[in-house]
């Protein structure tokens, strides 16, 4: 028997599952990763990512330089971080062994987990062909 995956439909958090990027903290967003522009809110110290992604948007759109409506006075010049093509993205997973779960595993974690990536383990999809 053969199967393909062909996309998922999900939720931010099962998103995280699924990837195994973890959805969690400052480099939460799987798409700009380590470029992110999060910032932790001075009241509750939660990471906001509000007002992070406008410098995905087209670079004459006019959200870029509404200092109006969106953080105090700041005009987007930023281009969009680059976005890493599927055979890119794979060899930065392969770089990442496995994780053994399980009791003996203990808490283990990527190196610089949190700080460059937020990769919690390498995907079983990973291992399927494409
Ligand atoms: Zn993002």
């Amino acid at each position: 028997m053969r199967a393909t995956l062909i996309w998922t439909i999900n939720d931010f958090p099962a998103y995280g599952m699924v990837s195994d990027w973890s959805t969690h903290g400052k480099l939460a967003c799987p798409y700009c990763m380590e470029n992110n522009k999060a910032f932790t809110l001075t009241n509750g110290g939660k990471t906001s990512f509000f007002y992070c992604h406008r410098h995905f948007l087209p670079m004459n759109h006019r959200y870029r330089k509404n200092r109006k409506d969106f953080f105090i006075g700041r005009v987007e010049m930023d281009v969009a971080p680059p976005r890493l093509s599927s055979k890119e993205l794979h060899d930065v997973v392969l770089e990442y062994g496995d994780i053994v779960f399980g009791f003996q595993s203990g808490k283990q974690k990527f190196p610089s987990f949190g700080l460059t990536h937020n990769w919690v383990k390498r995907s079983n999809f990973w291992e399927l062909l494409y």
